[in-house]
């Protein structure tokens, strides 16, 4: 909108998915007018020699002498983005001061991004005409056409149950309709779904939750704060279904790992209404198909990972992040957003509550609970007859480990599966071994591409010891016979991995099924369900990765081993204490799931650390409360505000160089009161120094108030992009970073 008195526009500003934070002017394509287009319209462009997809910005003035291009065409009569979900994109684009076309382009599914057209949303039917229902009975007897037709005297049916019911029955209906016995329809999307079944009676937290969520009728974030196996679920789905009843839609985020069928499955179930999926596992044009009928607004549950915090709500009700704390939410390329952070800034645009569950809230989430900006709702009990685990410190300091187990702890594991129960041991590290050594020299064999002479990344050893992985870069390698230094044939796998544990217990529990349940071998999505199922209730062992943290219900798991506790007590990133509590108390909530009791193991070498007291004596709250104080002490967040500039470049000195640049616009643009609010630190080499060949080097930005550190990014970027050693550098800004490795 032109402010009154200034020249009309004359142009469309465009934002483009270049790494350029500005829109570009163009012309309206050949034949069409400005003011008939809408900001948040798709829009393909000349640029250079190429043409791209944009997003209509809005209209502008044209730079006078400037000569524009013409855009090519629109590819829809309407908007993708509007309202809502526009303004919260453009607020985004200011929070990661990245450019407004790259922002776009990650909100939209791949197939639109690339200018594929507005899928059909709605699936397809067969019914039988009135001709066709006086000609049944003139049809021959057993035929697929007469087959087709009396199943069509029920009523329309839908191609996939066509598909399920009848053998070639595109054929018979093509026949079918060739006489005008029966017509194709189209008809909503899923929209066969069973009767809702009902759940358990609510307890009396469980309803203080549902109660609280249900009153709110305006933007109101809650922290759904309950130990696992609580029920948190269960709130869910009660708000969900009062936000139906409503006549809204209910958004739904999960971890990556936590899109089980299992989830989905109960999620229908129970809702009675179509609940659509949206990850990584389907294709492109299934991904556009469930955001284009959100869009529409057919789509009324969309449960999904990461990305779909980007569904466009056109009657949002409800945005519901489960596990807010999982480090999965958090985009580490390109757009760098986190979407538990978006959810909320969503939720306040839209109006609608936000529900952040979890049972280990990140320190971010509690924080804000804890000053009163967000209700703090809380399941303090297992829900039906579940008991909570008891955890168990096993001092396994001098005693004799078998591939990282104490005698005990495999004495524990016998008398479990005697007992008719499963095991799960968890173990943070794929592989066989995380180091290979020469036992003569002290060689060990490293990643070519992710070390320096400073700092070497040992490869990983897999595949019973035969193969040599980089778990960074991917970088393979056959294993050598003999160390390339000193040509000893003493080369041996040290530290433990999965396979080395999944070996030894085979091994030494022959008579009972052991699992690896890693990322080598859940490839597939379905993996993890297909291993699960086989096992069933039979007694038997896991071993695996995070993987294994969340997600399946396992009702039969009555103990729980964690092996090396240790690896992340003594982390240098100042968020490893709040990560290790977590994985921990999710771990250990996996046990005593149903009527069995669960106890749960901890084997280390530092029985007495402040951590596993915390969390033994008082729990995950103890253990956060504690955390808080320590960092406000350090000035860590929450208490202050982190952005970080990472550069990344064959050479070190021209990551630093360009490190050093930056460093002097941002001093120069922060004169004044801005320089004693915001500290910059770096530029340091990254605690990971080399990763696929590029040096890397950091600077971070730490203040006591997000506006001032915006301020500050948003004086001094320009000329940081503008810097020659920008063009030189792989370089990127993260606000709010999670990982600083
Ligand atoms: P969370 O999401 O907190 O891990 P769930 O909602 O998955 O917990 O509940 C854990 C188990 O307890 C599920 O099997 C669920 O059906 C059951 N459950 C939840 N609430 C109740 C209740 N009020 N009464 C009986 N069982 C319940
Ligand atoms: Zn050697
Ligand atoms: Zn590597």
């Amino acid at each position: 909108m032109p402010a009154p008195g200034s020249t009309p526009p004359t142009c469309l500003q465009v934002a483009l998915p270049v790494p350029v934070p500005r829109l570009f002017d163009y012309l309206p394509p050949e034949g069409q007018s400005l003011t008939a287009i809408q900001a948040g319209q798709r829009i393909r462009v000349p640029f250079g020699n190429r043409e791209l997809l944009g997003v209509v910005a809005g209209t502008g003035a044209a730079e006078p002498g400037v000569e524009l291009r013409r855009a090519h065409a629109l590819p829809d009569a309407e908007p993708v983005f509007t309202g809502e979900l526009l303004e919260s994109l453009r607020w985004l684009t200011r929070y990661t001061h990245a450019p407004a076309g790259e922002v776009f382009a990650t909100a939209l599914p791949a197939s639109l991004r690339a200018g594929g057209p507005l899928p059909d949303t709605h699936a397809w039917a067969w019914l039988l005409t009135e001709a066709g229902i006086t000609g049944l009975a003139g049809l021959r007897r057993n035929t697929r056409p007469r087959r087709l037709a009396e199943l069509l005297e029920g009523g329309p049916c839908d191609e996939d149950r066509l598909e399920r019911e009848l053998d070639g029955w595109r054929g018979a209906a093509r026949s079918l309709a060739r006489r005008g016995f029966a017509e194709r329809i189209a008809t909503p999307a899923f929209a066969h779904a069973p009767a809702p079944q009902p759940g358990p009676l609510p307890s009396a937290e469980q309803q203080a939750a549902i109660t609280a969520i249900a009153a709110a009728d305006s933007f109101s974030p809650a922290l759904l704060e309950g130990v696992t196996g609580s029920g948190k679920t269960e709130v869910y789905l009660h708000a969900i279904a009062d936000c139906l009843a409503r006549g809204r839609q209910a958004l739904v985020l999960v971890p990556e790992i936590g899109l089980t069928p299992q989830t989905l499955a109960r999620f229908r179930a129970r809702l009675g209404v179509p609940v659509h999926a949206l990850h990584s596992g389907l294709t492109d044009n299934e991904r556009a198909r469930v955001w284009t009928a959100a869009w529409r607004g057919e789509a009324r549950v969309i449960v999904g990972t990461r990305s779909a915090v980007f569904t466009p709500l056109p009657d949002a009700g409800l945005i519901v992040v489960d596990e807010e704390h999982d480090g999965s939410y958090k985009q580490q390329d390109g757009i760098r957003y986190h979407a538990r952070d978006f959810a909320l800034v969503r939720g306040k645009a839209l109006g609608v509550p936000v529900l952040l569950g979890s049972a280990t809230p990140s320190l971010e989430t509690l924080h804000n609970a804890l000053a009163g900006r967000f209700a703090h709702l809380r399941l303090r009990r297992r829900a039906g007859e579940a008991r909570p685990p008891a955890v168990r410190i096993l001092d396994v300091r001098k005693r004799p480990l078998q591939a990282g187990l104490a005698p005990e702890t495999l004495e524990m594991i016998g008398a479990a599966l005697r007992d008719g129960g499963q095991v799960l041991v968890f173990k943070n590290r794929r592989g066989y071994a995380p180091v290979l050594l020469c036992h003569d020299c002290g060689w060990s064999a490293q990643c070519p591409r992710c070390s320096t002479p400073a700092q070497g990344t040992p490869l990983t050893v897999h595949a019973g010891g035969g193969k040599l992985v980089c778990h960074h870069c991917g970088h393979r390698q056959t294993r050598p016979l003999a160390c390339p230094d000193c040509a000893s044939l003493a080369l041996q796998p040290q530290g433990i991995g999965t396979e080395r544990l999944e070996e030894l217990l085979a091994e030494r529990f022959a008579d009972w099924p052991v699992l690896r349940i890693d990322r080598g071998t859940t490839q597939r999505r379905d993996g993890l369900a297909k291993l699960l199922d086989e096992l069933g209730d039979r007694p038997g062992v896991l071993v695996g990765t995070q993987i294994l943290a969340k997600g399946h219900d396992l009702p039969n798991l009555t103990r729980v081993v964690v092996v090396g506790v240790d690896e992340g007590l003594f982390s240098s990133d100042f968020r490893a204490g709040e990560k290790l509590a977590q994985l921990l108390v999710q771990v250990a909530g996996r046990a005593g799931r149903a009527q069995r009791p669960g106890e749960v193991w901890w084997q280390t070498h530092h029985p007495d650390h402040r951590l596993l007291h915390d969390l033994i004596n008082g729990g995950y709250d103890t253990f956060a409360r504690d955390e808080l104080v320590q960092r406000a002490a350090a000035g860590f967040p929450p208490s202050t505000y982190l952005a970080m500039l990472r550069a990344e470049a064959q050479q070190v000195d021209t990551a630093g160089a360009f490190l050093r640049a930056a460093k002097a616009i941002l001093h120069e643009a922060g004169a004044g009161a801005m320089q004693a609010a915001v500290q910059l630190h770096g530029p340091v080499t990254a605690p990971m120094a080399r990763r696929a060949g590029l040096y890397r080097m950091q600077l971070v930005l730490s203040a006591s108030t997000r506006p001032v550190l915006h301020a500050l990014l948003d004086a001094a970027l320009p000329a940081i992009h503008a810097l020659p050693e920008a063009r030189r550098t792989r370089w990127s800004l993260d606000v709010d970073p999670v990982d600083l490795y």
